[in-house]
């Protein structure tokens, strides 16, 4: 995102009131108690290899699993029909935290950026 530059305190005294609003709606994740499960939870489609299989002619072999990474490779984990509900909610629970974590990172800086201009508009030579 561009940052706009503001030229009256009063405009970046609004600008960091948003900031704060935005920072404690982005907090709210915080305060949650339910569990997060790490990764994204999709429909895979492969084929199994088998010389004589179905999947060979274009039948693929498809199942629910949850995916992520760790130490720089991605995991899979094959989820069982009964648990399909429970771990879409928490994986999503967990994407929801993450974004907020990111949105929280931006706005710390957002506001430094707005300080630094209310400190140039406020500083005067000695
Ligand atoms: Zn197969």
């Amino acid at each position: 995102m561009q940052k706009k530059k503001l030229h009256n305190l009063s405009q970046l005294r609004q600008a960091l009131r948003r900031l704060l609003q935005d920072l404690e709606h982005s907090l709210e994740v915080a305060f949650g108690r339910s569990p997060l499960v790490k990764g994204n939870v999709y429909e895979m489609a492969r084929k199994c290899g088998k010389p004589n299989c179905v999947c060979i002619r274009g039948q693929l072999h498809r199942s629910m699993v949850l995916s992520w990474s760790e130490e720089g490779k991605t995991r899979l984990f094959s989820i069982l029909p009964q648990r399909l509900g429970e771990l879409q909610e928490k994986s999503e629970e967990y994407l929801r935290f993450r974004r907020a974590r990111a949105r929280v990172t931006e706005i710390g800086r957002e506001i430094v950026a707005v300080l630094d201009q209310i400190e140039n508009l406020r500083r005067e030579e000695p």
